[in-house]
């Protein structure tokens, strides 16, 4: 049999099968490229296992292929990594593994290939397709994973416990690939999850994170947050999240529950970006609205301020989450401050000066926000829906007309802090700030002309106000000469 040879008969497969005879090592690709292979999924990273050493092999090979390659050598792991073109070959001699209880290090001794399959998560990545001379091209299926695979189902190929306690890595895996694949995890491999979710503690937020990560970048990530919830996992990874879980009743009047609100907001969003931090957004838009929650009995319900108290949740999740305490976390920031503020534009008659604010306010990041918004509609009725998103997209009508005659996405406002402070021998403060400020709302409120001297003398007006004298006038505007205009209302 050798049903898989029309597949690998090119390079750079080719070379490394000429590498094992020559060197008479049996070579294999393993797991994940023979696991994509069969599922008609492009893939360009291929593992492989020999028996023996993988870097000597890998130097060996790197030999044979020239000098268009680059190769890096691991000796504490025992790996080798080869870049030839666009492919990313990885070499590693087949192992046997031990586990300790507080470590997902294992003992590591020299193994068949068959204990090499033994050591693989799931019967789905614990393929392998022989390179040998013998048996070129054919397929190594010892745990059924074929089966699995067009069943669409993921299954640990040991004892599913002993699995994941070893390495409690494999349970976010699991997840992970049931939500990429559309696969379904069997009954007592979820099971296993389950019991062993608090093994999760020995593994580093790191490696989480970038499981987590994968997760949001699915086509429905809501499938990969129901299976941690339903695991248990997720309260210990994202307890925040957890929070938004639940419908409270007083009076007879109900909240939506925001956990499975988030997850169709996230859902909806993965249809219009492949920006993580934009996924992100979603997640955390809501997420102070367990801790701004009220009710009364005019009102009803309200979660006042939640996006502020969001804004300033998100670092602290961030930091626990290890996601990345930089300008992609202010992006996110503010994205949860503002996600609210099209709304209020597509429900009021829509002025000048708010979407001037908007604009302002949201920069480059505007078309960003607005899908936010349009992702954050999910009501089940159609009607609704069908309103809400008409009137977003005069929302959106609105900020490329006012874009285009004021062009405030970039703006910076006529009078500078050094100005404010020349004028009135002023040193950095709080003051000249306030003055600052005090012009720019003005202009973006339309009471005056974005116009240098227009402003001037406002600023004159406000600085007098707070008992402030002229100490310098060399930056009064002179007719015709000093004039800044632009095109602004
Ligand atoms: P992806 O590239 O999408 O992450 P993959 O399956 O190729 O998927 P890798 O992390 O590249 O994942 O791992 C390659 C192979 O190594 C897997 O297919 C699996 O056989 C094995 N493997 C990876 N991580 C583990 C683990 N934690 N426990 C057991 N086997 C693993």
């Amino acid at each position: 049999m050798s049903e898989y040879k029309q597949y690998i008969n090119k390079e750079p497969f080719k070379t490394v099968a000429d590498t094992a005879q020559e060197l008479n090592i049996p070579a294999y690709i393993i797991g994940g490229y023979v696991r994509d292979l069969l599922l008609h999924r492009k893939s360009k990273d291929v593992d492989f296992v020999v028996t023996g050493s993988g870097i000597d092999f890998a130097r060996t090979l790197a030999d044979r292929m020239g000098k268009d390659i680059e190769a890096k050598y691991f000796e504490n792991f025992g790996t080798a990594m080869i870049r030839y073109k666009s492919w990313e070959l990885e070499f590693v001699g087949a192992r046997k593994e031990s586990y300790r209880k507080n470590s997902r290090k294992p003992i590591v001794e020299n193994g068949t290939l068959l204990d090499d399959l033994k050591r693989r998560d799931f019967t789905i990545n614990a393929l392998s397709i022989s390179l040998n001379k013998n048996d070129f091209g054919t397929l190594h299926d010892e745990f059924n994973g074929v089966e699995d695979l067009k069943n669409k189902i993921i299954r640990t190929p040991l004892d599913a416990d002993i699995t994941f306690s070893d390495d409690p890595l494999r349970m976010m895996r699991a997840i992970r690939f049931a939500t990429q694949l559309g696969f379904t995890i069997e009954e007592n491999t979820l099971n296993a999850i389950s019991r062993n979710k608090n093994r999760i503690s020995i593994v580093s937020s790191e490696r989480v994170a970038d499981e987590l990560n994968k997760i949001v970048m699915t086509d429905k990530p809501s499938v990969g947050f129901l299976l941690l919830d339903q695991t248990g996992l997720l309260k210990l990874i994202f307890p925040a999240f957890m929070e938004l879980k639940g419908v409270e009743v007083v009076n007879k009047r109900a909240h939506k529950d925001n956990f499975y609100h988030t997850l169709k907001v996230l859902d909806n969003i993965c249809k219009t970006t492949d920006n993580l931090w934009l996924r992100w957004s979603a997640i955390m838009h809501d997420i102070a609205k367990p801790v701004t929650k009220r009710y009364d009995d005019k009102a009803g319900w309200t979660f006042h301020g939640h996006e502020f108290v969001g804004a300033k949740m998100v670092p602290r999740l961030f930091k626990k989450l290890k996601l990345p305490l930089n300008d992609k976390m202010h992006y996110v920031q503010k994205m949860v401050l503002l996600h609210l503020r099209p709304i209020i534009l597509a429900e009021d008659i829509v002025t000048d000066s708010a979407v001037r604010r908007l604009l302002y306010d949201a920069g480059d990041d505007i078309d960003d926000l607005m899908k936010l918004c349009e992702a954050d509609i999910t009501s089940k009725n159609e009607i609704k829906v069908k309103r809400y998103l008409k009137n977003f997209q005069l929302v959106r009508q609105k900020l490329k007309e006012v874009e285009e005659k004021d062009r405030i996405r970039n703006w910076q406002p006529p009078i500078s802090g050094e100005i404010i402070m020349e004028t009135f021998g002023l040193k950095p403060s709080k003051t000249v700030g306030d003055i600052k400020t005090a012009i720019r709302e003005a202009i973006l409120d339309g009471e005056i002309h974005n116009a240098y001297e227009e402003a001037y003398p406002l600023m004159l007006k406000i600085a007098s106000g707070m008992g402030l004298e002229v100490k310098d006038n060399r930056h009064e505007p002179k007719p015709d000469t000093d004039t800044i205009k632009q095109d602004l209302p």
